[in-house]
């Protein structure tokens, strides 16, 4: 499975971070994943969360730029960030579609799986 350009120690992802509230972020833009507070390796051992990020490269790839970008936001304003449509079906990818970016290796149990906001 390809996967797209991944940024670490993004300002990107920082402000996104200072925004969230949170420890690590990863966030999408066009075809690149942007990281911070988590490091690549750190990213790519939990395929729940490569997989929910890989939902938001196919939505902005969908959309367009602006058209992400803009129903995104507007989905935040309307109905708070856990529930942007967007994060909604990037949730359910994630469960969905982990298995793809496992590598061949088990499933990690849900301790060992990224905790908080997947971005
Ligand atoms: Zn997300």
């Amino acid at each position: 499975m390809d996967l797209p350009r991944i940024v670490e120690n993004s300002p990107w992802a920082r402000l996104a971070r200072l925004k969230l509230g949170t420890r690590n972020v990863a966030m999408v833009l066009g075809r690149t994943i942007h990281l911070s507070g988590v490091s690549r390796e750190e990213f790519l051992r939990d395929p729940y969360w490569v997989a929910h990020e890989m939902e938001h490269v196919r939505q902005f790839a969908q959309y367009g730029r602006l058209g992400f970008l803009g129903r995104y936001l507007l989905g935040w304003v309307w109905h708070g960030y856990y529930n942007i449509p967007f994060e909604v079906a990037a949730r359910a990818a994630g469960e969905r579609d982990a298995h793809l970016y496992a590598a061949g290796r088990p499933l990690p149990p849900p301790e060992e799986r990224h905790q908080g906001v997947q971005g």
